[in-house]
């Protein structure tokens, strides 16, 4: 099985390639932010637990992300490998899933991180606020806050994949939405 993490700011577009990869290579895409999203919908006892702190821009507890992963892994079938989009966001989410993984005799294979500029983020959020209707992108604080997020939690993974020989980036700025899907897709390539 390939385990490909799908890294980058909020906005970068990681929703908007993912279908994409995981379609030519046979991955299941994990978006996080998506599966929190329907636990929530769905008035589930973890939704219920989430649903402020995704509205206020806050990560939800490592071990409910790192969880929800693992039980992924654990049911899904007929897929050659998994494209984790949103997780890890911490150095701890990073860990886990190294732990999650050589439990099961498998590894990280590849970070593919979507860059953007720091001022695009809040263009695009604010972009996506109109057509997806997400309450964490309506409200400027709560952008602010992601943002703060990503730079102090989730940006140190960088380092850490950078160190692991597994970090390979494609910038996303300018172009359209099909030339950046073509550069993310040439980058998986290259590194298959
Ligand atoms: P974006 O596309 O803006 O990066 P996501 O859909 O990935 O947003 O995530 C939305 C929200 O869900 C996050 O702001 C956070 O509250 C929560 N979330 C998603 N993934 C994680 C994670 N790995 N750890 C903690 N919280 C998470």
């Amino acid at each position: 099985m390939k385990y490909y993490i799908l890294f980058g700011p909020p906005g970068a577009g990681k929703g908007t390639h993912a279908g994409a990869v995981a379609e030519k290579y046979n991955l299941k895409h994990l978006s996080t932010g998506e599966l929190l999203r329907n636990e929530i919908a769905a008035g589930t006892e973890l939704g219920k637990k989430a649903k402020s702190l995704i509205e206020a821009g806050s990560l939800v507890p490592d071990e409910v992300v790192e969880g929800i992963i693992e039980s992924a892994f654990d049911t899904i079938r007929g897929v050659d490998g998994f494209l984790l989009d949103g997780f890890p966001r911490t150095i701890a989410q990073g860990e886990a899933l190294d732990r999650i993984l050589a439990k099961r005799g498998e590894k990280v294979d590849a970070v593919i991180a979507i860059m953007i500029p720091d001022e695009i983020v809040k263009e695009r959020i604010a972009g996506r606020a109109k057509v997806e209707g997400r309450a964490d992108d309506a409200n400027e604080e709560v952008i602010q806050n992601r943002i703060r997020t990503y730079h102090e939690l989730t940006e140190p993974l960088i380092a850490f994949y950078k160190e692991a020989g597994k970090y390979h980036e494609a910038v996303c700025y300018p172009g359209t939405i099909e030339e950046n899907r073509a550069k993310v897709l040439a980058l998986v390539d290259s590194i298959q």
